[in-house]
């Protein structure tokens, strides 16, 4: 068998310990699975049909602060008038943000409902990458969704221009919350997420498609904090409810008792938030938060 993150080979894999369903690499410390099929994405895996719930979209604008932010990390990465790639992008938020902030912007995404879905809001997000040189490709939360991220990663190669860089931002396997919560860690997210990169693993296959790391974010609260607190709720409530009501999205239950849910769920993390923000400090300091962000160019 073979790591599908760093490509090792090895008579015998072990289960992870923690992750149901994954194998746990002894040479790149990733976790992969065996399989070679992929679960149906639906439309309502990117975006409900029906409206947002006003709740769900009052506490949703608290994060806008952090594609904000994330455009400003943007910037500091590209050259002027450089061509950015979103890839893995569904239906294309990131790539409307940036657009209409002025940036040069692409969306790919291999599900046709992801496709359809940002077609119809007039973005360009395609089902094949358009053929040109982009001067960064971003993967927000995308690369764990495939079964061969190695081989994936090294297919972009050839869209990147000289000096090329990419942002990855994943969960993190070796993550506390992924420890302590294991199937109700936010991020674990079988059968949608198929591998789980680590700091290292995510180092080693990108040294191994020919790129230098150029940073490791471990501070990253836009994705660690809603991770934290969606795990933390997973152990008294229907998963992912909270989620749900401000994403609209991969809605379980009904609109009234998705918003008694969601109620109850900010109640409980105004409750406990002295706890919480304890467990995401330690998390940094241990360098073991619930998500990354790591920046690499091509050497
Ligand atoms: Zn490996």
């Amino acid at each position: 068998m073979t790591c599908s993150m760093c490509g090792d080979r090895a008579e015998k894999y072990f289960p992870a310990k923690h992750l149901e369903h994954f194998f746990h690499c002894q040479n790149c410390g990733g976790y992969f699975n065996a399989e070679t099929s992929y679960p149906k994405y639906e439309e309502t895996y990117f975006a409900e049909r029906a409206a947002p719930a006003f709740l769900g979209s009052a506490i949703g604008k608290i994060f806008l602060i952090f594609p904000f932010l994330y455009a400003l990390k943007i910037k500091k990465l590209i050259s002027k008038n450089s061509w950015i790639l979103d890839y893995g992008c569904g239906g294309g938020k990131m790539v409307s943000y940036l657009r209409k902030r002025g940036f040069c912007v692409d969306g790919f995404d291999p599900s046709p409902s992801a496709v359809f879905l940002a077609q119809k809001n007039n973005l360009p997000v395609y089902g094949a990458i358009p053929d040109k040189k982009y001067g960064l490709i971003t993967f927000w939360h995308s690369l764990e969704h495939t079964n061969q991220p190695l081989r994936d990663f090294e297919a972009c190669k050839k869209y990147l221009a000289k000096n090329a860089k990419v942002l990855i931002a994943i969960p993190n396997g070796d993550s506390i919350e992924a420890a302590i919560a294991r199937s109700r860690w936010f991020c674990y997210d079988w059968p949608y997420h198929r591998v789980h990169f680590t700091p290292e693993s995510l180092s080693m296959m990108l040294r191994r498609a020919g790129f230098r790391v150029v940073s490791i974010d471990y501070f990253n609260p836009g994705y660690s904090i809603p991770s934290l607190a969606q795990t933390f709720l997973n152990f008294f409530m229907p998963k992912n409810a909270l989620y749900s009501l401000v994403a609209n999205r991969r809605a379980e239950e009904g609109g009234t008792k998705l918003i008694l849910l969601g109620i109850l769920s900010v109640f409980l993390i105004v409750l406990f938030s002295p706890l919480l923000a304890v467990v995401f400090f330690i998390s940094i300091l241990l360098k073991r938060p619930g998500t990354i962000i790591l920046i690499a160019e091509l050497v």
